[in-house]
């Protein structure tokens, strides 16, 4: 790939435009030092200056000055679906920064690019004028090393998975026996906290594994027929017990005009086993309540429950990575900080829209609307 320096005519006018042309050069030169690419655009993403880095990125060998960005840059996102850059760019308003999208090179090669877009607004009023200045940086290497990660994380964590569950039998059938034989308790207690340990494992490696394929992007939805009504009967039955264990009441308030819904049963089922395991979890006392009726072309779930409740402040993180509320209350219970982070990664594969109510001390409610998957 050629690189190609920028350089100015030299001129011979007046002191004052030889003093504008120099710091011109000194611009110039500044952003040709830029190991990031540098491009700057005007209001209809026309280019007005670059640098060579950004020659390289871009992979273009001629001069690209005045040329629209749109005619030299072919983007795609991470599901390889194009991306007009220039509609991106003149639709930015705030400063936008992405790590996913992929630049198409004419020879049919690609690269993972790092892309900010920043607009800028030069003069004032109604003479000034709008531009962007747009930073390139090719993070294929990062990328494929995240790639590995993720691939490695997957792995691990099926491997992991049968000793765990196997494990997790075998301690179970142990506590069950020396319970019905009234034998040591201080065993029963060790065989109950080592229990208890295996199920968490379980729970986190379910966790890991379900994040790396969604972070590898590898997920796919296959919709069938699901019958919401059964399938939230079932999950209510199944829960049962782990509810009643704590002096939990468990009411289910199911719609009898609920249709078949065609969406991804794996991942509807895990998104409200995430919410139904989190309800039981973060809840002392009181009830949960599994709730679902029609709604516009598909269905609207809701489980709702009486529990320690989330802060204002806190409702907005509880879907970032790896985040445990800070209080004594959740704590106390054990957990990865995953569950609604991959929740909401399934959700938007499900095209589905999660809305959270919830008062610190009183309880909780989430809400999924789920639309038919055509
Ligand atoms: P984990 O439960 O493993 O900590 P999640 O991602 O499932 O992770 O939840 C993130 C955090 O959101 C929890 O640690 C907890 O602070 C809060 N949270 C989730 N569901 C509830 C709920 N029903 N009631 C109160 N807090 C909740």
């Amino acid at each position: 790939m050629a690189k190609i320096k920028i350089t100015d005519a030299m001129s011979d006018q007046a002191p004052v435009v030889e003093s504008a042309q120099f710091e011109h050069q000194r611009l110039l030169s500044l952003i040709n030092s830029m190991i990031d690419g540098v491009v700057a655009v005007d209001e209809s993403a026309h280019v007005d200056i670059y640098n060579g880095a950004a020659l390289n990125i871009l992979d273009v060998n001629s001069a690209i000055q005045g040329q629209s960005l749109g005619s030299f840059c072919k983007l795609v996102d991470s599901n390889s679906q194009p991306i007009d850059i220039v509609e991106l760019v003149r639709s930015t308003t705030t400063s936008y920064v992405s790590r996913d999208y992929i630049i198409l090179y004419p020879d049919g090669s690609k690269a993972n690019i790092y892309l900010s877009i920043a607009p800028v607004h030069l003069g004032y009023g109604k003479a000034g004028s709008r531009s962007y200045v747009i930073v390139l940086r090719d993070i294929s290497h990062e990328k494929s090393l995240e790639e590995e990660r993720d691939e490695f994380i997957s792995v691990i964590s099926h491997e992991l998975r049968t000793p765990i569950a196997i494990a997790e039998g075998n301690i179970s059938n142990a506590k069950f026996i020396v319970e019905k034989s009234h034998g040591d308790a201080k065993i029963a207690k060790a065989l109950e906290d080592a229990h208890q340990q295996t199920l968490f494992l379980a729970e986190m490696i379910n966790d890991l594994s379900t994040l790396s394929r969604a972070e590898r992007g590898v997920l796919t939805v296959e919709a069938e027929s699901i019958n919401i009504h059964d399938l939230l009967t079932e999950m209510a039955h199944n829960y049962e017990p782990e509810a009643k264990a704590k002096g939990l009441r468990l009411y289910t308030d199911l719609s009898r005009n609920l249709e078949l819904l065609l969406s991804g049963k794996l991942y509807v089922h895990e998104v409200l086993q995430n919410f139904i395991t989190n309800a039981i979890k973060y809840t002392d006392k009181g009830h949960i309540t599994i709730g679902a009726k029609p709604q516009d072309k598909g269905v609207i779930v809701w489980i709702e429950d009486t529990g320690i409740g989330i802060s204002k402040t806190d409702q907005e993180r509880i879907y970032d990575k790896f985040f445990r509320a800070e209080n004594y209350e959740t704590r106390k219970t054990s957990g990865t900080g995953l569950g609604l982070y991959v929740t909401m990664k399934l959700a938007r594969l499900l095209h589905a829209e999660i809305t959270t109510k919830s008062q610190l001390g009183k309880g909780s409610k989430f809400t999924i609307y789920l639309p038919n998957l055509q």
